[in-house]
């Protein structure tokens, strides 16, 4: 079986090479876990918390080698790479803080003498995750999932392998139960059929996937044939609408902070940048000078806020989307290519002269690229935002609250934010309407999502 290798997209060196798998050995792992959940299941729920409370404190302990460990495999600047490892400790400080009351029985007055709903552990989850926030989008769908009493089989994108192997240990030395949650390393050839397997397989209760479109599609329609639950946090293209009345430094500072973030890898960004033709000129000015000023270089040092993409061929990928749009009469005001650092790196780019049907407007860019199109007025700005078939976040940037909200609403998306950048808490529930998929992580809504919503009456 081939061995996945992990690869620095920094500088192309090898990292390491991991054997996946063999099918024996996945059977394993599903057995360990059904056997697990089984006692998991019946552990009081603030036991189930205080193992979260360790793994926060681990996380703590040692962000330092785990962030370093990100940046090594898939490129992130150190800085945005801390703040995530201190983000997964939040999210179990969260749950184990919050799961309790979330998970607790709500009576409810109805038939019989007494009616309740309880929360009930589904069994075990399979999760298929990416590579972009390689600790964030584990522990924000996980630490729930075993706070509600489920188990867990991660399926993580291969270049992370050691992000994905990294996250089981912390989960062990916490004291977690052998078995909860288990790393699978499978072989890349095989994902699509051994996912499609498990997924099947009675002994698994549900699915969960973050990543893209097609991946999202294959996995739900193998749920749908088993009649499983699925909860897809895939791709979005966010508008960032600025409207004739917004302040335009924060905008800018706005638009720069959203679009930018982990190099510009990041599902919830925004994309398409709507501004109001008053403003086109100033805006597209300052941002274009902003993101040039951006440093881009080395991601371990941490003056660093771009480096490399994950990989070399998203880069290709990427460059693609900004031909076309080049070719189609867009102009870059920044950047508008690959960089000579390697064939990862791509320069912080922005493109006017944008028009509706471009690639870079049509579907998602998954990079350093910004696409600034004009509208003409609050409706205009509304057609704009919807002309996408994701609908992930919306941000909306104006001096007058009730008119930002007021269009805000009219745009088909699971978060909106006025005068503020898109980005996820763990108090707040996260996830997408249309192609950017659906269920919800994070909030009372993420501590439920695998759960049996069980009704109790007695009469
Ligand atoms: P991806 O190629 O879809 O990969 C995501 C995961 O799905 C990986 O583990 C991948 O494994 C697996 N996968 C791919 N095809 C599969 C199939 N046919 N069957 C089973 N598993 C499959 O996505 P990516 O390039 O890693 O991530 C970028 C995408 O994720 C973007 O579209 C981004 O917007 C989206 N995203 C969404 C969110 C959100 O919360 N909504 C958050 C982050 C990222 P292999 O690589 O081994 O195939």
């Amino acid at each position: 079986m081939q061995e996945i290798i992990t690869v620095n997209p920094a500088n192309g060196t090898e990292l390491y090479r991991y054997r996946p798998m063999t099918n024996a050995e996945i059977e394993d792992r599903l057995t360990a876990a059904a056997a697990a959940h089984a006692d998991w299941r019946r552990v009081d729920v603030r036991r189930r918390c205080e193992v979260l409370s360790e793994v926060a404190r681990l996380l703590r302990a040692k962000q330092e080698q785990l962030a370093r460990l990100a940046v090594a495999e898939m490129g992130k600047p150190i800085a945005e790479a801390r703040a995530e490892v201190e983000k997964c400790a939040w999210v179990c400080d969260y749950y184990a803080a919050e799961a309790p009351r979330a998970l607790a029985d709500d009576i409810v007055e109805a038939v019989g003498s007494r009616s309740w709903i309880s929360y009930e552990a589904l069994g075990i989850v399979l999760a298929v995750m990416p590579w972009n926030f390689p600790f964030w989008q584990v522990f924000r769908f996980a630490a729930p999932a075993l706070a509600a009493g489920n188990a867990v089989l991660l399926k993580h994108s291969p270049n992370v392998s050691g992000c994905a192997v990294a996250v089981q240990e912390v989960f062990i030395e916490a004291g977690l139960p052998a078995g909860l949650f288990t790393t699978l390393l499978i072989a890349e050839a095989e994902v699509p059929e051994t996912v499609s397997r498990l997924v099947s397989d009675e002994r698994i209760a549900a699915v969960t996937l973050t990543g893209s479109n097609q991946a999202g599609a294959h996995v739900a329609a193998a749920a749908g044939r088993a009649v499983k639950k699925s909860v897809l946090e895939l791709g979005g293209s966010d508008p960032f609408v600025v409207l004739d009345d917004a302040d335009i430094e924060n905008a800018v500072t706005g638009a720069v902070a959203s679009r930018f973030v982990n190099s510009g890898q990041s599902c919830l960004a925004a994309k398409r940048f709507l501004v109001h033709w008053s403003l086109l000129d100033t805006f597209s000015e300052r941002f274009a000078e902003a993101v040039g000023r951006l440093q881009v270089g080395d991601p371990m040092d941490p003056a660093t806020r771009i480096g490399p993409l994950a990989r070399a061929d998203l880069a290709a990928a990427l460059h693609k989307q900004v031909e076309a749009a080049i070719r189609a009469g867009a102009r870059a005001l920044v950047g508008g290519g690959l960089m000579d650092r390697g064939p990862a790196w791509y320069a912080p780019t922005v493109l006017a002269d944008v028009t509706p049907d471009m690639p870079v407007m049509t579907e998602e860019t998954f990079g350093p690229v910004a696409a600034v199109i004009p509208f003409e007025d609050d409706e205009d700005a509304v057609r704009l935002a919807n002309l996408t078939p994701y609908g992930l976040g919306a941000s909306v940037w104006s001096r007058n609250e009730e008119r930002a909200l007021a269009l805000g609403r009219k745009i088909q998306s699971g978060a909106l934010f006025v005068n503020a950048v898109v980005a996820s808490d763990p108090r707040l529930p996260f996830g997408g309407v249309k192609h950017s998929g659906y269920g919800r992580e994070l909030g009372t809504a993420g501590a439920r999502e695998f759960t049996n919503v069980r009704t109790v009456v007695v009469t």
